[in-house]
């Protein structure tokens, strides 16, 4: 089958023929329709030094995707060929102390599929049942291509209640977008979305926010003055990583505010400890999805109205995954889905 591969120890993906992957008596193996292009195959596409020291190569990258069902294992009763499933793509141990408790999230032994176990982007993938979630029929089959990163968004934004609040999300990638529509479905009372790229941010007012601002040249606390806001932020969802945008979060919440953190700091980032203890904020990291609890909510969010149609920006043929990666790595994308279908 084709697949695109991590081959060498250096920048880029290459395209090639890989053997289909293998069925285990508890595995689901999915004919492929379409993947997401990840912040992470960017990673491992540029082969950085987080790439360098976590991904064997050779590997099959990729990990948003949705696909059909063709061929289940013996002990795989409750799905079937024909079947529109996507991955969950953390695969845990099932035995450390969180799994058997139910808290499958907090596993302390995930592997990454398309970062330590052969991934999505490739016209098949093999995964344990316990990690293939069924789709409502009716789903938009490019969003049901993005329910991993829609699902970092609803972790994250569903974190703390919504309802009512002034929220605040730092940094527009698609993620952070998603997350806008996501708080302001759940209520929320303001959304104000902060980000440095303009085009980023006129896609973030397109998925609902109420107010964009860009750090470089606006102050979020004049803004939270014209939007009548006179405590600060209840709720911060941080979505870029970076230092400034968490500092200054840290300064627009209220007492007692809540932040809920997806965004993965490339460097360490120093705070002003006593806003935290003095101002009783909670900050709370957030890694993938909660099994299944997440996935509950994503379908639920769809059939009640959720629109994440404009976060979907570009698609290509996988065969032209090159274009796709470029037009990513220019920052003027919300997701670029790739069509596995020749
Ligand atoms: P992205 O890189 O596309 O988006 C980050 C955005 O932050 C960019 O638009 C960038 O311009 C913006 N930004 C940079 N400096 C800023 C500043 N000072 N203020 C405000 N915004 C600023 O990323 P994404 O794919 O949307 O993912 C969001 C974040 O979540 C990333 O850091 C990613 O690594 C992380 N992530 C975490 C998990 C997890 O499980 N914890 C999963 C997926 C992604
Ligand atoms: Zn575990």
């Amino acid at each position: 089958m084709k697949a695109l591969v991590k081959r060498d120890r250096a920048p880029g993906l290459w395209l090639e023929d890989v053997p289909k992957p293998t069925v285990g008596i508890n595995d689901v193996l999915i004919k492929v329709d379409r993947t997401g292009i990840c912040g992470t195959d960017i990673h491992i596409y540029k082969w950085d030094s987080w790439a360098q020291k976590t991904i064997p190569v050779p590997m099959v990258v990729g990990h948003e995707f949705v696909g059909e069902i063709v061929e289940t294992g013996d002990n795989v009763t409750d799905f079937y060929p024909g079947e529109i499933v996507s991955g969950e793509g953390h695969v845990v141990c099932g035995r450390c102390r969180n799994c058997l408790a139910g808290r499958r999230h907090l596993c302390a032994d995930t592997k990454g599929i398309g970062v330590n176990r052969p991934g999505a982007f490739a016209e098949f993938i093999s995964l344990p049942m316990t990690n293939v979630w069924h789709h409502d029929p009716s789903v938009d089959r490019d969003v049901a291509a993005i329910f991993d990163p829609f699902g970092n968004a609803v972790h994250t934004a569903l974190s703390f209640p919504c309802l009512g609040e002034d929220v605040l999300v730092t940094g527009c990638g698609p993620i952070g977008c998603m997350a806008v529509a996501v708080a302001k479905h759940a209520g929320a009372r303001n959304v104000v979305a902060t980000d440095v790229n303009p085009w980023r941010l006129s896609l973030a007012k397109k998925m609902g926010a109420t107010r964009v601002v860009d750090v470089r040249s606006e102050s979020l606390t004049e803004v939270q003055a014209e939007l009548g806001m006179r405590e600060g932020f209840d709720v911060g969802l941080e979505m870029s990583g970076n230092p400034d945008a968490f500092r200054s979060m840290i300064d627009q919440m209220c007492h007692g505010g809540k932040i809920a953190m997806l965004g993965i700091p490339s460097e360490d980032i120093a705070i002003d400890w006593n806003k935290v203890v003095f101002n009783m904020l909670t900050i709370k990291g957030i890694y993938g999805r909660e099994m299944y609890e997440t996935w509950y909510k994503m379908r639920v969010l769809l059939q009640s109205g959720l629109n994440l149609s404009p976060v979907i920006t570009h698609r290509f043929p996988y065969r032209d995954f090159q274009a796709g990666f470029d037009v990513m790595m220019s920052g003027q994308t919300g997701k670029v889905i790739l069509d596995w279908n020749d």
